[in-house]
């Protein structure tokens, strides 16, 4: 496996790889790998002859440089993981190498980046999504892997490949759980035992949710008040949205929901009263599907 830290390296790498007709697969991460990285890894493996995983702690899209502080590091497992996962090329630029301090380009997605993730973190998806070209343009990859944990950032860049023109396949894979149902993330680290157990209530809102939907309930305002109500059981987690929205525009749900759904959350848990502690902001959602 080698481990690369230069675009001028990793671009001659893959030209060389697709002059000798091998396909490329991309997995970016921020780093600190858990089983859900781990997946895309797999999901890369059985579409191309070559895996290839960036770490990058991406400065430009946290809009709080306390919340990337708190960011975990986890270099070394991180490389023995990738190792054991069979990735062929571990990208890991630092912050220089990705951004020169003179340079004046950004790319930014219009509306899809409103709304959710986008409302609450200004400037979050220009960083993601110029981080994602860059990364694009440095590997040359034919398949790019992201997770449905973070939805609408795959929509966003969806969108991105498409308004662009990219000559890349964009693939999406599915959310890894705990046992008990907790997303896997790399901030999950940073929860106590007790934030570890409150946390559990954005799986079971989602659940909850599910369940009425089988059980036929269409409406969206009663949907979202069950939601509020499960995350209301834990004192120590407060919302910063629960929406329903179309899964591929994020345009806001009709009151009455006809076709597939995404039910899509960000939970802050806080710590204790008034307690110091790390405050860990979460997200997870579903795609529900109403009864015809
Ligand atoms: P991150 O390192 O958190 O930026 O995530 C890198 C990639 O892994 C993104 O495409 C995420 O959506 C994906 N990812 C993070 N957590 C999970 C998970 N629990 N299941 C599947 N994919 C995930």
């Amino acid at each position: 496996m080698r481990v690369i830290r230069h675009v001028a390296e990793l671009q001659q790498l893959a030209d060389r790889e697709r002059s000798l007709g091998r396909s490329i697969g991309l997995v970016p991460t921020m780093g600190a790998l858990h089983a859900g990285h781990l997946s895309l890894v797999e999901q890369a493996r059985r579409r191309t002859d070559r895996v290839w995983l960036s770490i990058f702690v991406n400065p430009s899209q946290f809009d709080d440089p306390k919340d990337m502080d708190a960011y975990p590091s986890t270099f070394e497992a991180d490389l023995r993981a990738c190792r054991a996962a069979g990735v062929d090329v571990v990208f890991a630029p630092g912050a220089d190498e990705m951004y020169d301090p003179d340079s004046q380009t950004w790319v930014d997605v219009d509306e899809i980046t409103l709304p959710l993730c986008g409302a609450a973190r200004p400037g979050h998806f220009r960083g993601v999504i110029t981080i994602v070209t860059k990364l694009l343009l440095a590997a040359k990859p034919h398949v790019a892997v992201f997770g449905e944990k973070d939805f609408q950032q795959l929509a966003v860049i969806r969108r991105m490949v498409r308004d662009l023109g990219f000559d890349v396949e964009i693939v999406a894979g599915p959310i890894v759980r705990e046992a008990d149902g907790l997303a896997l993330s790399s901030r999950n680290v940073n929860l106590d035992a007790e934030a570890r157990r409150q946390a559990l209530v954005l799986c079971q809102a989602l659940d909850a949710a599910e369940r009425a939907v089988a059980a036929g309930e269409t409406r969206s305002k009663a949907l979202l008040q069950l939601v509020r109500q499960e995350i209301g059981k834990a004192p120590r987690a407060e919302i910063e949205y629960a929406e329903l929205r179309d899964p591929e525009s994020l345009e806001v749900a009709p009151p009455e929901l006809a076709r597939a759904t995404l039910l899509a959350l960000a939970v802050f848990i806080r710590p204790p009263g008034a307690a110091a502690g790390t405050t860990v902001r979460l997200i997870d959602n579903r795609v529900l599907h109403p009864q015809p």
